[in-house]
């Protein structure tokens, strides 16, 4: 419903007077130096290190995703060109079955499957071809979400939506020939047209660096390095 220009900002535009703003590549956070490094060999110290640096989309680490489909059947909206993609999938959608799946936990924003499944119905509505479309919503979790009482509130919004739940169900591989999602214990949701939200991942460098990430490239809500104080260096909750 937006236009990829209504949406993209320019960062230096964002950032106040009176902050130094570097435009640079981060290399890897020394922890024991308190320094960042960025291209280039700049270091640059802290005393505070708040990383903002996001997380990436991973959908190579399932099977499918990005095999026969990709953009086509089978699409994201968890991106920019993933996004532009699944308009102009949805402007081909004719009828059928859509199922939003979220391949695995953490994702950003949990809410925001759910709102496209919300969003989704209120679209085809609009086409005129509701009742052409089924609609299904696949999570690994038992509920919609994990907040109970969001949970039981959300999962009655679907129902009343005529919007199908599919709980504990990850997903091993996509086939965007057949149009299935597979789980990795062998359950089976067909689809015409899947929106999933693919595995993710912290910034490259936060795996990189000693003792600041995981395999994965997220900070661990607790670290083994957890001191507060700059002498003995460490990490603290994100
Ligand atoms: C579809 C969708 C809907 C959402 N809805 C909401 C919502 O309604 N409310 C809400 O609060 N949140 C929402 N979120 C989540 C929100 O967008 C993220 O939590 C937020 O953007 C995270 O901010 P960030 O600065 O950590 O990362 P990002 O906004 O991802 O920014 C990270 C930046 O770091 C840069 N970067 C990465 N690695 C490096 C490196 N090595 N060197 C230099 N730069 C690097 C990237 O280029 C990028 O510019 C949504 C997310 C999605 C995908």
């Amino acid at each position: 419903m937006a236009q990829p220009h209504h949406l993209v900002r320019s960062r230096p535009w964002q950032i106040p007077t009176g902050i130094d703003y570097r435009e640079a590549r981060i290399e890897g956070v020394d922890l024991g130096a308190w320094t960042v490094r960025l291209a280039g060999g700049i270091r640059l110290g802290y005393d505070v290190l708040v990383i903002a640096t996001g997380a990436v989309l991973l959908p190579e680490e399932t099977e499918g995703p990005t095999g026969p489909g990709w953009g086509e059947n089978v699409c994201t909206f968890y991106d920019l060109p993933g996004a532009v993609g699944l308009h102009h999938a949805l402007e081909r959608f004719a009828g059928g079955r859509v199922v939003i799946d979220v391949a695995d936990l953490p994702v950003k924003c949990p809410v925001a499957p759910l709102e496209f499944a919300f969003l989704a119905d209120r679209y085809f509505q609009r086409c005129g071809i509701r009742d052409r479309v089924q609609l299904a919503y696949a999570t690994p979790l038992d509920g919609v979400i994990t907040d109970p009482v969001a949970a039981k509130a959300l999962g009655s919004l679907l129902a009343r939506k005529g919007i199908e739940l599919v709980t504990e169900f990850t997903f091993g591989e996509v086939d965007g020939i057949v149009g299935r999602l597979v789980s990795y214990d062998e359950r089976e949701v067909p689809f015409d047209l899947a929106v999933v939200v693919p595995l993710h991942g912290g910034a490259e460098y936060v795996g990189r660096s000693e003792g600041l990430g995981d395999e994965l490239g997220f900070v661990p809500r607790r670290s083994a390095h957890s001191p507060a104080s700059r002498t003995s260096g460490g990490v603290r909750d994100r």
